[in-house]
């Protein structure tokens, strides 16, 4: 498995990938320190396209001034030995001036999407999002990209962006991946001490609730909001970001859930902000 550093590598290999007998080539962005989570995602572009490309890139651009940039965990040895076992055609880990080439002043605009759920809490971060994954589309000439619903409101922003910029990669959402206890795997999940590591158990307890009350017909936004916040009144070291029930596409808030809505919630455990969701039946 090779590890390419440059758009222009990633370009000529997609291109000389797709020339013989016309395969079709995924791509799979990440920030590293991958897990199971991200394994999955590997997984599922094995099975659906020939050649596959893991990128490892953590991206300035969609941190905030106050947040875990410098301290992001990066693994890069660990991540390629598991890209490589998951069947990774190639890694592609740019530098920073790579993908930033100096003088960069071109970004990917989401406008009111991004403004919205994390990008409310996280002014910026959408946009830093926005601009890296068309970045990647653009040199990696992907037919298919894959991304977790662990980021759900990230979705529903780069759907809008692949539409809007008439981009030819079609974006395939894979399934969230947990512990076995409940919690959503996560890159920043190591950040959590192990008191923390019980009480971040609130989100997916939350999650579970709203679900089993949808499945059993409450169809009340204000209902199932009330439901999952009463989870966290219980544990006063959690602070909330958002609970909210939305329409998947537009983000915007729904006064009743109907098949496809999205339960979304984000909260800080200690100083780690963490999200987790379920889209309803
Ligand atoms: P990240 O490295 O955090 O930027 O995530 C890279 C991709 O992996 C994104 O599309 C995430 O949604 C996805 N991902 C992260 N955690 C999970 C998870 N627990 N299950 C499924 N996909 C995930």
């Amino acid at each position: 498995m090779e590890i390419l550093r440059t758009v222009a590598e990633l370009r000529q290999w997609s291109r000389e990938e797709r020339k013989d007998g016309g395969n079709t080539i995924g791509i799979v962005p990440t920030m590293g320190a991958l897990h199971a989570g991200h394994a999955s995602l590997i997984r599922a572009a094995r099975a659906y396209v020939g050649f596959v490309a893991v990128s490892i890139f953590v991206n300035p651009t969609q941190f905030g001034p106050n947040e875990d940039y410098a301290r992001y965990p990066r693994t890069f040895d660990a991540d390629c030995a598991l890209a490589k076992a998951e069947g990774a055609s190639v890694v592609f880990a740019p530098s920073v001036e790579e993908l930033y080439p100096a003088g960069a002043a071109t970004f990917v605009d989401v406008e009111g999407l991004s403004n919205r759920l994390d990008g409310l809490s996280r002014p910026g971060h959408f946009r830093g999002v926005a601009t890296v994954v068309a970045k990647l589309l653009i040199a990696s000439e992907a037919d298919h990209a894959f991304f977790g619903q662990k980021d759900a409101a990230q979705v529903a922003v780069l759907r809008r962006m692949v539409a809007d910029l008439r981009l030819a990669t079609e974006i395939v959402v894979c399934p969230i991946v947990r512990e076995p206890d409940g919690l959503a795997l996560s890159s920043r999940n190591i950040y959590l001490s192990p008191a923390e590591r019980q009480h971040a158990l609130t989100l997916s307890r939350a999650v579970r609730q709203v679900q089993s009350l949808a499945a059993s017909g409450e169809r009340r936004s204000s209902f199932l909001i009330d439901a999952a916040r009463d989870f966290f009144a219980a544990v006063p070291e959690i602070r909330i970001d958002y609970v909210e029930l939305v329409d998947w596409i537009t983000l915007t808030s729904v006064e009743t859930a109907v098949p496809g809505t999205l339960f979304a919630v984000a909260a800080y455990v200690g100083p780690t902000r963490l999200i987790d969701n379920i889209i309803l039946e």
